[in-house]
C-alpha cells in the first residue's frame, strides 16, 4: 500500500516529523492499512508508517528508512528504547517510562515499568494492530510478572478505538503498587491512578525539591499523591500541607506518609486550590515554598488565554503567600504552553503580586520521557523554580 504526498507537503516528513495529516495527502486511501510506505509527490521514497483514514492524523511514520514493519522493528525499537533508560533503572529507581510513543519513534505506544510490573498504552489503530507482537517483545526483552493495560485514554476514540483497561499477560495484583523512585518507597495505584498510575515525569524535579527543603514550610498544591509531600518531608522540611481534590489521591498520600514515617510533618487537605490559596490569604499564611503541579489546563490551542489566566491566578496567590526570599516552585504540563509563555505569566504574577523574582532554576521532564529534536511537541513538562524578591 502507497500513499502520496499533496506537492509541497514533503518538508515536515524530510525533517524526521512522524505526523502526516489527511490534508497533506493527495492519493488516500479508505481502509485502515497496518503499513504503508510513503511517497512524495513525485514518487520518490520518505517513509513507512501505519495508516488510519478515521484520524485527522492519518498516517504515523514508523521508519524512515525504507524496511518493512514487522517483528524485528519493533523488537528493535524497543530494545533500544529500554537501553537508552539503563541509567535511570537502578536500585534507587526502579520505575521508568521506557518507551515515551513518537519521543522514542514508536508512535502510539505508552511502556511504564513499575518493579516488575509493565503498564503499556495502545493509543492509536496502528499501535493497537501491533498489540500482540509488542506484548510478546515486552515479555521476551523484560521478563514482566505482569502486563497491565491502560488505554483507556479518551485520545483512543479520535482514532475510533474504545477505552480498554485490564490485564494483559502474568499475575493480576491487588492495591496499590510499592515503587523506588529516588531511594524512597511510594505506593501507586496502576488501576486507578492518573495516567499509568504516577506522574513518573516529575522524579527529578522532586529529588531537586528534596534537596531545597530542610527545615522548610512548604505548601504542596495539586499534590495527587505525594511524590512532592514525600520528597520534601524526607529532605527535612519542617511541615508540608499538602492540598488536591481528589480524595482517593489523599488516601494513597496518607499511605505513603505511614510507608514513609513522615506523618508528623505533614498536614493534608482535601480542597480546590484556587479556594485554598485565596483562604491562606485571607488569614495572612506565609510559606517558605510553594509548589503548584497543576494538570492540564489546555487540551487544545483554542484554551490558550483561559489557561494563561488560570496559571496568573494560581501564581499570583502564591507570590503573596510567600515570605521574602521564599521559594515557588511552578510547573506547566501543558504541551501548548510554551517555555517563554509560560515565564512571561509568572512574570505578570509576580508583578501583580506586588513582587519580584529570581529564576533560579528551570525544570523539565525527566529524561526518561525524551523530547525529540523532529518532534517538538514531545516538550510538554517545564517549571521554574523562581525566589521572591522586592
Ligand atoms: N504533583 C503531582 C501530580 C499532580 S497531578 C505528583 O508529583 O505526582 C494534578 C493533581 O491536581 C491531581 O491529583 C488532581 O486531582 C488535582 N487537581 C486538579 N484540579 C484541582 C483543583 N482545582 N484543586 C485541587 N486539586 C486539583
Amino acid at each position: 500500500m502507497q500513499i502520496k504526498l499533496k506537492p509541497g507537503k514533503e518538508k515536515s516528513v524530510l525533517n524526521k516529523h512522524p505526523w502526516i495529516f489527511s490534508g497533506a495527502i493527495a492519493k488516500s486511501l479508505d481502509k485502515f492499512s497496518p503499513e504503508v510506505e510513503v511517497l512524495s509527490s513525485s514518487g520518490q521514497f520518505l517513509g513507512r508508517g501505519y495508516f488510519n483514514p478515521a484520524s485527522q492524523i492519518s498516517c504515523r511514520i514508523l521508519t524512515f528508512d525504507n524496511r518493512q514493519i514487522d517483528r524485528s522493528l519493533l523488537q528493535a525499537k524497543i530494545a533500544e528504547a529500554i537501553s537508552r533508560r539503563k541509567s535511570i533503572l537502578s536500585t534507587i529507581n526502579n520505575a521508568a517510562r521506557l518507551v515515551a510513543s513518537e519521543a522514542d519513534q514508536l508512535p502510539g505506544l505508552i511502556v511504564d515499568q513499575y518493579g516488575k510490573i509493565l503498564v503499556v498504552q495502545f493509543l492509536t489503530a496502528g499501535m493497537e494492530y501491533y498489540r500482540n507482537i509488542i506484548v510478546d517483545i515486552l515479555k521476551e526483552l523484560l521478563q514482566p510478572l505482569t502486563i497491565w493495560d491502560r488505554s483507556d485514554e479518551p485520545i483512543r476514540e479520535k482514532e475510533g478505538l474504545s477505552q480498554i483497561s485490564g490485564l494483559i499477560f502474568g499475575d493480576n495484583f491487588d492495591g496499590l503498587v510499592p515503587i523506588v523512585e529516588n531511594g524512597y518507597q511510594l505506593l501507586v495505584d496502576i488501576k486507578n491512578g492518573h495516567k499509568t498510575g504516577f506522574y513518573l515525569d516529575q522524579r527529578n524535579s522532586r529529588l531537586e525539591i528534596k534537596n531545597l527543603a530542610s527545615n522548610l514550610r512548604i505548601l504542596n498544591c495539586f499534590s495527587y499523591t505525594g511524590g512532592f509531600t514525600i520528597a520534601a518531608l524526607l529532605g527535612n522540611a519542617n511541615e508540608v500541607i499538602s492540598i488536591d481534590m481528589s480524595a482517593s489521591a489523599l488516601e494513597i498520600l496518607d499511605k505513603n506518609l505511614q510507608l514513609n514515617n513522615c506523618k508528623s510533618g505533614s498536614i493534608t487537605e482535601k480542597a480546590d486550590v484556587f479556594d485554598y490559596l485565596r483562604k491562606a490569604k485571607d488569614r495572612g499564611d506565609q510559606f517558605d515554598m510553594i509548589i503548584l503541579d497543576p494538570p492540564k489546563f489546555i487540551s487544545s490551542k483554542a484554551d490558550i488565554d483561559r489557561a494563561a489566566r488560570g496559571y496568573k491566578d494560581i501564581n499570583r496567590l502564591a507570590f503573596q503567600l510567600l515570605k521574602p526570599n521564599g521559594l515557588l516552585a511552578t510547573f506547566s504540563c501543558s504541551g501548548h504552553m510554551d517555555d517563554l509563555l509560560f515565564q512571561k505569566i509568572i512574570f505578570s504574577a509576580a508583578i501583580e503580586a506586588g513582587c519580584n523574582g529570581q529564576l533560579v532554576k528551570k525544570f523539565m521532564q525527566a529524561s526518561d520521557h525524551p523530547i525529540l529534536l523532529t518532534f517538538p511537541e514531545s516538550s510538554y513538562l517545564k517549571g521554574l523554580l523562581v525566589r521572591k524578591v522586592p
